[in-house]
């Protein structure tokens, strides 16, 4: 079992199917309650748990229509991970060219409308579908397919940003307007409708309570979503040396506290990092731990003791866009910054554009 309770599958196309555990739980819990509400029968039990099968399958069909139209455009694919509610594929980035975007996204549910158009060539006349033995037949089942697949690809286009019909109105915004504002236009639109799904599902008894959480999800993922896409805009075109500051010392890793002291004092401005280089590593003290515990040792004691080693450095050609993911999850830091090897600035990524980590 991989992190995060998935478990890895087989690949189709070269891409990895991946399954959360819960989704096998959903598998018993169908098979169960259809076992219960069938009293003991062991028809309704084969039927609903194929079903939920079939189910997902075309939900893997419907991902992998994404991934296939995302390789066309050469846009690397991690993985197709399936969860209880639903179907999800891992792209290494979201095209910023919106046609692109917009065939990546109409290749899902195009998908689903396919399936549902082969069941019904295959199901044939109307008439059959209404037998008698209807019930828990394969006809029964292929009929369910068939509903299912046209009510899953309509849905998926309701324009509601994440969902695809929200990717499908940003891209179609993003034609005529900027990338951020029309990301910002289709979750605007989608909070009130993800809202209003939450109440719907809620209210009506016929409608699972699994719906209500889903429109929860998707209410949650749109600003998620959006406050990435804000963060990566800010961030466009800057790189790390062009916002590292130079206020920062670099002295020897043999260095005493005294010296330090000395060569401080003699500086005007605040510095925000002092370094020491010892043999090929960068060992990091803050000016104000300096000042803490500089009363308490002796003036001729090297400094290396009380500084710490920095294993991460980032270097200063690196665009700052790609690493908004990485800096936000280590939180607030000091880096080194290096170009060619040399220390040639300090980034903390507390001093970011305001916005930054807006949360
Ligand atoms: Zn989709």
């Amino acid at each position: 079992m991989g992190k995060y309770g998935s478990i890895k599958l087989f690949r189709l196309f070269g891409i990895q199917l991946e399954l959360h555990v819960t989704f096998l739980l959903l598998v018993a819990w169908v098979a169960w309650s259809s076992w219960m509400d069938g009293g003991g029968a062991i028809a309704p039990v084969i039927w609903s748990t194929a079903f939920v099968l079939l189910i997902f399958t075309c939900v893997v069909l419907h991902e992998l229509g994404h991934c296939l139209m995302a390789r066309r455009y050469k846009i690397p694919i991690y993985r197709i991970l399936l969860l209880p509610i639903g179907g999800m594929a891992q792209f290494g980035h979201i095209p910023r060219k919106p046609l692109r975007e917009l065939f990546i996204t109409l290749a899902g549910p195009m998908v689903n409308f396919l399936i549902a158009g082969i069941l019904r060539i295959f199901l044939g006349s109307p008439w059959v579908w209404f037998n008698a033995d209807f019930q828990y037949s394969w006809i029964d089942l292929l009929f369910s397919l068939m509903i299912f697949n046209f009510a899953m690809g309509l849905f998926n286009l309701l324009p509601i940003f994440p969902m695809d019909g929200g990717r499908i109105l940003r891209a179609i915004l993003a034609l005529k307007y900027s990338y951020l504002a029309a990301t910002r236009a289709a979750v605007y639109v989608a909070m009130p409708l993800a809202a209003g799904g939450v109440l719907l599902a809620l209210v009506y008894e016929n409608v699972s309570d699994v719906m209500a959480l889903l429109f929860a999800f998707i209410f949650v993922g749109g600003q998620l979503e959006y406050k990435m896409v804000k963060r990566s805009e800010l961030l466009r075109g800057w790189t790390v040396g062009s916002l590292a500051s130079k206020n920062f010392l670099s002295l020897p890793g043999d260095t005493t506290v005294g010296n330090t002291i000395e060569v401080l004092g003699a500086r005007a401005i605040q510095l925000e990092a002092i370094f020491l280089q010892d043999r090929g590593g960068l060992n990091f003290i803050s000016p104000q731990r300096l000042q803490n515990i500089v009363a308490r040792i002796p003036p001729d004691d090297p400094l290396l003791p009380f500084t710490k080693p920095m294993p991460a450095y980032l270097d200063a050609d690196w665009p700052l866009q790609f690493l908004s993911g990485r800096l936000e999850k280590e939180g607030p830091s000091i880096y080194p910054v290096l170009r060619k090897g040399v220390l040639v600035g300090v980034l903390n990524s507390n001093n970011l554009p305001t916005g930054f980590f807006d949360k």
